[in-house]
C-alpha cells in the first residue's frame, strides 16, 4: 500500500489496514494472520507526514531451542515521521547516524506503507524467540524433541 504525499488531504486522513494487500520483503517474516489495526496520517508542512498507527497480526516463529514453529502475537502502537529523501552530504550523515525508526524516508512523492509496517513488526520480533519461555529444547544425543514427554533416550 503506498501513500502520495500530494494526495494527503490538509486535514488528514485515516486508513484501515484491514484487507488491505501489504507486502512484505522480508523472506524471515511469516505473516500467520491478516494485519489488523488502522492508520492515522497527517501533513506537516508540505513534504513531511506524520503517520500514527496501530497493528495487531500474528506471525510464524520458529523456537531458537526446539526449531518447532509457532505462532507469535504482535500488537504495536507506533508512529512515524516521513521526510523525502534528499541527496547530500548532510542529510545522508543525518541518515546513517540514526537507524532511526521513527524516521521513514520516502522518494518521490510516494510513502511506502508497507515499508514501514515492516520495520514495525520487526521491532516486535524477540531476538531469541521461544515457544514457550521453559521450553526443553532438544535431547543433545538422539535429538528428540524434549517438549514431548516422555523421553526415553536410547543411547
Ligand atoms: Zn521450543
Ligand atoms: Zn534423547
Amino acid at each position: 500500500m503506498k501513500i502520495k504525499v500530494h494526495e494527503v488531504p490538509e486535514g488528514g486522513m485515516q486508513i484501515s489496514l484491514a484487507g488491505q494487500a501489504i507486502t512484505i520483503h522480508s523472506k524471515s517474516l511469516i505473516i500467520n494472520e491478516p494485519i489488523d489495526g488502522k492508520l492515522l496520517v497527517q501533513k506537516q508542512g508540505d513534504r513531511d507526514l506524520h503517520i500514527r498507527g496501530s497493528l495487531s497480526t500474528r506471525i510464524l516463529l520458529e523456537c531458537g531451542r526446539c526449531l518447532s514453529s509457532f505462532g507469535h502475537p504482535v500488537k504495536s502502537e507506533f508512529y512515524v515521521d516521513c521526510t523525502p529523501m534528499v541527496k547530500g552530504p548532510i542529510r545522508q550523515e543525518y541518515r546513517l547516524s540514526g537507524e532511526d525508526l521513527n524516521l521513514h524516508f520516502y522518494q518521490g512523492d510516494t510513502v511506502d506503507v508497507d515499508e514501514i509496517i515492516e520495520s514495525q513488526i520487526h521491532l516486535e520480533t524477540p531476538m531469541v524467540p521461544l515457544c514457550q519461555t521453559d521450553c526443553k529444547g532438544l535431547c543433545l544425543v538422539c535429538g528428540e524433541n524434549l517438549n514431548e514427554a516422555p523421553h526415553v533416550c536410547i543411547k
